[in-house]
């Protein structure tokens, strides 16, 4: 089992942010700004390439409460999909991370 699903299940213990019957945001065990949160589909998809587009825009309107959970929707934030070997993804599930609570550096 992937470590996002054993997280999903309840089998990894996470510091849960928001959850429903078909997403979880938790925050990042290693953090890189000074909120760093993950959102998952509970379903396994391995990233990007592979999740459905019913399942995308149920996860939008999530992601968008999660943001408001946060109290960043408008200070602002940054969301990152990591993707496959050269998009640096180490964890084969999709995810979305939420990078918010200072400036971050321009990226593109
Ligand atoms: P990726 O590089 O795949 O886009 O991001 C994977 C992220 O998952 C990393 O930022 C990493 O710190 C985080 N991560 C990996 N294992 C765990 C875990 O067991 N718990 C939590 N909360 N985050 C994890
Ligand atoms: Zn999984």
């Amino acid at each position: 089992m992937c470590v996002f699903c054993a997280i999903a299940e309840g089998k990894i213990p996470s510091k849960k942010i928001l959850e429903s019957d078909k997403f979880l945001a938790f925050y990042d065990i290693n953090p890189q700004a000074k909120v760093h949160a993950l959102v998952i589909p509970k379903e396994h998809f391995k990233d990007f390439n592979d999740v459905t587009p019913s399942v995308m825009a149920e996860m939008t309107t999530f992601m968008q409460e999660v943001v408001s959970v946060l109290g960043v929707k408008n200070s602002g934030y940054r969301m990152i999909t990591n993707i496959g070997v050269d998009g640096g993804q180490e964890v084969p599930h999709i995810h979305f991370h939420i990078l918010a609570g200072e400036k971050l550096g321009k990226l593109v």
